[in-house]
C-alpha cells in the first residue's frame, strides 16, 4: 500500500477507442464507474461479445490514480504508478471494444428492462446494469490526527 495525496487527480487521456455517436445509448451492458472493478467487468463483457458502455463519473481510473507505485498487482515485478496501470486498463478496454463516456450517473430505473442509466444529459440503456462505484477509503483515529496524517500523505487505506 502506497501513500496518498490529499487531491483527486484526474487522469487525462487522448482515447483512442470507439467513441459513442450522438445517437448510441442503447447497450446490452452499462457499467457505473472506471476504477479497477469496472474496467475488469467492461474487458470480460466486451470480450464476451456484449456491446459495453462504461460511465467513468468524475475520477476515470478510480483510486488509484491517487497513489504512486502498486507492488501487489500480478505482473508487474517492479511494480507499477498507479495512473499509469489506469491508463493502461483504460487502453485494454477500449481495445476489447468497450465504450468509455467520461460522465457521471445521477439516476437509473430499475423498475422495467431495459434498464435505464441517467446522466446530467443523457439516458443509457442497458440490458445489464453493473454498479462499480467503489467505495471511500476509511481514515481511522481521531479527526484530528487522521486530517494531519492524511495531508502528510502517509495514511493508509482499507476498505
Ligand atoms: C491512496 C490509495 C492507495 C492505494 N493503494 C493500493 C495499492 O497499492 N494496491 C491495491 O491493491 N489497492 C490500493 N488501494 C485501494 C484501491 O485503490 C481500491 O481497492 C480500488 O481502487 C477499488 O476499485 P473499484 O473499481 O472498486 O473502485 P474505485 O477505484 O473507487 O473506482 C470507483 C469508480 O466509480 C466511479 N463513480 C462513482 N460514482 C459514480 C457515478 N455516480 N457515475 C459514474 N461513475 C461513478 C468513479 O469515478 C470511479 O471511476 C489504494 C487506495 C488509495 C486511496
Amino acid at each position: 500500500m502506497m501513500s496518498a495525496d490529499d487531491g483527486a487527480t484526474v487522469l487525462e487521456t487522448k482515447d483512442e477507442g470507439p467513441k459513442i455517436s450522438d445517437k448510441k445509448t442503447k447497450f446490452d451492458v452499462v457499467i457505473i464507474g472506471a476504477g479497477p472493478s469496472g474496467y475488469t467487468a467492461g474487458i470480460y463483457c466486451s470480450r464476451a461479445g456484449y456491446d459495453t458502455l462504461i460511465l467513468s463519473g468524475i475520477l476515470p481510473g478510480g483510486q488509484l490514480v491517487n497513489t504512486t507505485e502498486v507492488e501487489n498487482y500480478p505482473g508487474f515485478e517492479n511494480a507499477i504508478m498507479g495512473p499509469d496501470l489506469m491508463i493502461d486498463m483504460r487502453k485494454q478496454c477500449q481495445k476489447m471494444g468497450t465504450t468509455i463516456v467520461d460522465d457521471e450517473a445521477v439516476d437509473v430505473d430499475f423498475r422495467r428492462k431495459p434498464f435505464k442509466v441517467l446522466t446530467g444529459t443523457e439516458e443509457y440503456e442497458g440490458r445489464a446494469v453493473i454498479i462499480a462505484t467503489g467505495a471511500n477509503p476509511k481514515k481511522t483515529w481521531t479527526r484530528r490526527r487522521t486530517d494531519i496524517c492524511w495531508k502528510r500523505g502517509f495514511i493508509l487505506c482499507d476498505m
